[in-house]
């Protein structure tokens, strides 16, 4: 009888327990809903403002030649400036609504073969203008890497790890997207790139929200410190997870590691 009193009693501390705790959690979840409801309406309503400075700068520009070099370099800042803010604008919109419990992730199958074939194409011109050399490595043509999962996001991804390895490498420098099959039934993506590295006590915090580096650096080539944030919570959403390693002045290796739809593996995709 006693044990079975004290097991009642146990009960009814812990269902009083939770019951304090979700009170408690109340006002800070109305908060953190209010905060993201927040950042997504600012974020959104910032563009229109944008796209106006945007189309500005660009009627300036054409005429350019009639600008003083002093007038010609302000314009340029300018431009770079909101390009910068409209990346930013962009990329908030994204966590904003990534964060939201009411955001629906597609489910798809879909090949990585084909997501890395088109981030590599997307991403040829930006490499060639800085003449990185751009290489894929995805192994034999027949075999298929499928996914579950929402595409588009992969997409997203691969272009921020890729627009990184670009953006991080000297001119000459190499990039390597590849792809390899694990034995545990998950798909290792490797972008590898010869660029600048990163220090060894910076990469615990990489994946954190506007988390850079060196701000001088990232501030020149107009990063935002946003992008790798997005790339974690794409992974973490698809039920992977992303691994860096790196050594300063000679590159980063950044693998992310999906779960792959063994199932339909042999199966073409339609
Ligand atoms: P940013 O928009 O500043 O590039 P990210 O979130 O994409 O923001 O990256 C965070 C920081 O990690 C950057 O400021 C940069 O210093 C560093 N970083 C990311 N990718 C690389 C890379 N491939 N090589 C060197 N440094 C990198």
């Amino acid at each position: 009888l006693l044990i079975g009193i004290t097991l009642l009693l146990l009960a009814v501390a812990t269902i009083i327990g939770y019951i304090l705790a979700g009170r408690a959690m109340l006002p800070l979840n109305h908060a953190f809903i209010r905060q993201q409801k927040f950042t997504a309406y600012a974020s959104h309503e910032l563009r229109t403002p944008l796209s106006v400075l945007q189309l500005s700068v660009d009627i300036l520009e054409e005429e350019q030649h009639k600008l003083s070099p002093v007038h010609q370099t302000v314009l340029q800042d300018m431009k770079e400036e909101i390009q910068r803010m409209t990346r930013l604008t962009g990329q908030l919109l994204t966590l904003a609504r990534n964060d939201s419990p009411l955001q629906q992730m597609r489910r798809e199958l879909f090949d990585l073969k084909h997501s890395l074939s088109f981030a590599a194409a997307r991403m040829q011109l930006v490499a060639q203008e800085k003449t990185v050399q751009l290489q894929l490595h995805i192994g034999n043509t027949e075999d298929t890497f499928t996914c579950l999962g929402d595409s588009e996001q992969i997409d997203q991804l691969l272009y921020i790890l890729l627009d990184n390895a670009i953006k991080y490498s000297a001119e000459g420098g190499t990039v390597t997207l590849g792809l390899s099959r694990n034995d545990n039934g998950t798909v290792n993506v490797i972008i590898q790139d010869t660029g600048c590295g990163i220090p060894e006590e910076d990469l615990p915090h990489l994946f954190e929200r506007f988390y850079r580096v060196d701000q001088a650096r990232t501030r020149e080539h107009g990063g935002t410190g946003l992008g790798l944030a997005i790339a974690h919570e794409i992974v973490s959403r698809h039920g992977g997870r992303i691994v860096v390693t790196s050594t300063l002045h000679q590159g980063s290796i950044f693998t992310v590691i999906l779960p792959e739809t063994q199932r339909i593996l042999r199966q073409p995709l339609k």
